[in-house]
């Protein structure tokens, strides 16, 4: 059974749409399904839409926070309450097109255990907007090591990965690199993003903005060493600086006394500064500890016939 995740915010108009749209694509392509809405603390009636809904349409389920939690929170819920076999996650605005699903699922069946949408275009959007995302997934990407530019939210999951990503303790998580992170055999499906239909866009520019840095924040500890490197280039110019002073220290050039305070400035600030970026290193190792991400995962597992004291051929073991 295939589980569609839709976190919905404030999506009154869109449940019923988006449940009739999914609904219909995955019964014509024969795929067994549930939907599961999450109501991410939504202000309007999107909650009573869902139990309308639900009450008419054995396939959906549905959970209710007690308010707005974020869409991160939303996905991982909708994950954890799925039953499916493999589960999807999409956007309850239509923006991602319910076909796609099943191209996706096609590919899970010939044993794809991550399937990514990525976006072909990403419909019409400001010039402000287009930049800053561009910016922002070109530091997460690097963060991450992985390309994030044409990401989204929009993918597959088998239930080893929904698994190995419910099981991930860290708190913030971001969940388009996490997917990419957990690694299993993955491929991708290429989707044009669509023109919301009703509502509007629940992200503000200050809301990116703040999504931006802490998706970096959990996902990156470079900024913090940006102090280091700042620190050698404060003291590489404290040797040449220190070179000068002297120079016109011993020719005489220079004030009574103003050489051992450039000297101790330059010196003093450019230890402080490395100083920093050393103890910003150690926070670094432990914020990653913190994190407590596993050190690995496993997807699938053959053990040796003679452990279990049968000899002959060895069986694959599905874990
Ligand atoms: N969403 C959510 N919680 C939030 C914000 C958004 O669950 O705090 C959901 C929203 O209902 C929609 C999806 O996340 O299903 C994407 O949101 P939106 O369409 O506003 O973002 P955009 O498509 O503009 O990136
Ligand atoms: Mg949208």
């Amino acid at each position: 059974m295939l589980s569609v995740i839709l976190p919905a915010y404030n999506e009154e108009k869109m449940i019923r749409k988006a449940a009739a749209a999914v609904g219909g694509v995955l019964t014509g392509a024969g795929i067994a399904y549930e939907l599961v809405f999450v109501n991410d603390g939504s202000k309007d009636g999107t909650w009573v839409e869902i139990e309308r809904t639900a009450a008419e349409d054995p396939h959906v389920a549905a959970v209710c926070f007690s308010r707005n939690f974020g869409k991160e929170a939303a996905m991982l819920a909708g994950l954890a309450s799925a039953s499916g076999d493999c589960c999807a996650v999409m956007d309850c605005d239509l923006q991602h097109p319910p076909e796609t699903l099943v191209e996706m699922y096609r590919l899970w069946e010939q044993g794809y255990e991550v399937i990514e949408g990525v976006k072909h275009s990403r419909g019409q959007e400001s010039v402000l907007h287009r930049a800053s995302a561009g910016m922002f997934y070109r530091i997460i990407s690097k963060a991450a090591k992985i390309d994030m530019s044409r990401a989204s939210d929009f993918k597959l999951l088998d239930r080893r990965a929904v698994d190995a990503l419910l099981a991930m303790p860290e708190r913030n998580t971001f969940f388009r690199a996490l997917s990419s992170w957990i690694g299993f055999r993955t491929t991708s499906v290429e989707f044009d993003v669509r023109e919301r239909t009703e509502g509007e866009s629940k992200w503000s520019t200050w809301s990116l903005v703040q999504y931006a840095v802490k998706n970096i924040v959990s996902f990156s500890t470079v900024p913090m060493q940006c102090v280091t490197v700042a620190g050698f280039f404060v003291l590489l110019l404290a040797v040449v600086l220190g070179i000068q002073s002297l120079v016109k220290y011993f020719s005489g050039h220079a004030v009574e006394g103003f050489t051992t305070v450039i000297l101790l400035l330059l010196i003093i600030g450019s230890v402080i500064m490395i100083s920093l970026g050393i103890i910003g290193y150690y926070i670094a190792k432990i914020y990653e500890e913190v994190k407590g991400r596993p050190r690995y995962l496993i997807s699938r597992k053959i053990d040796s016939s003679i452990r279990d004291g049968e000899r002959g051929k060895s069986k694959a073991q599905n874990i």
